[in-house]
């Protein structure tokens, strides 16, 4: 019998901080695509926030750690952040095509970047190399992916938060809490992340 072709997910952003609507994205994808693996990818620097100073290295990948620990089938790769530079996706998903030729990939994006991969870096080989999956935002029945892209729309509950606005609250003394895994809310207090940006 043949065996199906490994199903991996690729969850790639700035995770400055990991918060309660990457993690839904990821449980939606986990489930519906029914993915062997999911990899959450931190950049070293996104393309597309080249003036941003993201949290040091270490402290964003400790938190998505925390955000996802206990899961077997969810792994940090640090790739990009080796790399260096900025971060271009076609760079992770060709390394993932080369390592794993059998496997379906399929990168999980915030619905607010599909209109956008037209943008991203070398579309046709990227499009050719992996699908995509989002979760249509409120009050929105689909997700157009552009061609030549081609992807899934999950059925997961948007969540609405962003890291900045986490960010924002962290700096302001608000409640951020409802808004990250509990460990993470600690560690964002014991590393005293976000307190001082301006
Ligand atoms: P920022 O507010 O700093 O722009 P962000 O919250 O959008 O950050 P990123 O780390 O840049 O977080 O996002 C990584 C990926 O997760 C992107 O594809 C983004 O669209 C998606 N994403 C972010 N927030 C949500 C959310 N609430 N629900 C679903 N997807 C999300």
């Amino acid at each position: 019998m043949m065996r199906a072709p490994k199903r991996i997910g690729l969850f790639g952003g700035s995770f400055d901080p990991v918060h309660n609507g990457h993690v839904m994205l990821a449980d939606a994808a986990l489930d519906e695509l029914s993915l062997e693996m999911l990899y959450l990818i931190p950049a070293a620097q996104s393309p597309f926030k080249p003036d941003d100073k993201p949290a040091d290295n270490a402290s964003r990948v400790q938190l998505l750690r925390l955000a996802f620990a206990g899961r077997e089938n969810c792994e940090v790769d640090e790739q990009e952040l080796q790399r260096g530079g900025t971060s271009y996706t076609i760079d992770t998903v060709r390394d993932y095509a080369a390592r794993h030729p059998e496997a379906e990939l399929t990168c999980l994006i915030g619905s607010d970047h599909v209109p956008m991969l037209p943008q991203w870096r070398d579309v046709d080989r990227l499009a050719g190399l992996t699908a995509f999956a989002a979760v249509p935002r409120p009050g929105e029945a689909t997700v157009d992916f552009p061609a030549p892209f081609h992807g899934k729309r999950l059925s997961g509950v948007p969540v609405d938060v962003s890291a900045s606005d986490i960010r924002a609250r962290v700096r302001e003394g608000q409640p951020f809490e409802h808004l990250v895994p509990p460990a993470v809310a600690e560690a964002i207090r014991e590393l005293k992340l976000y307190a001082d940006q301006t």
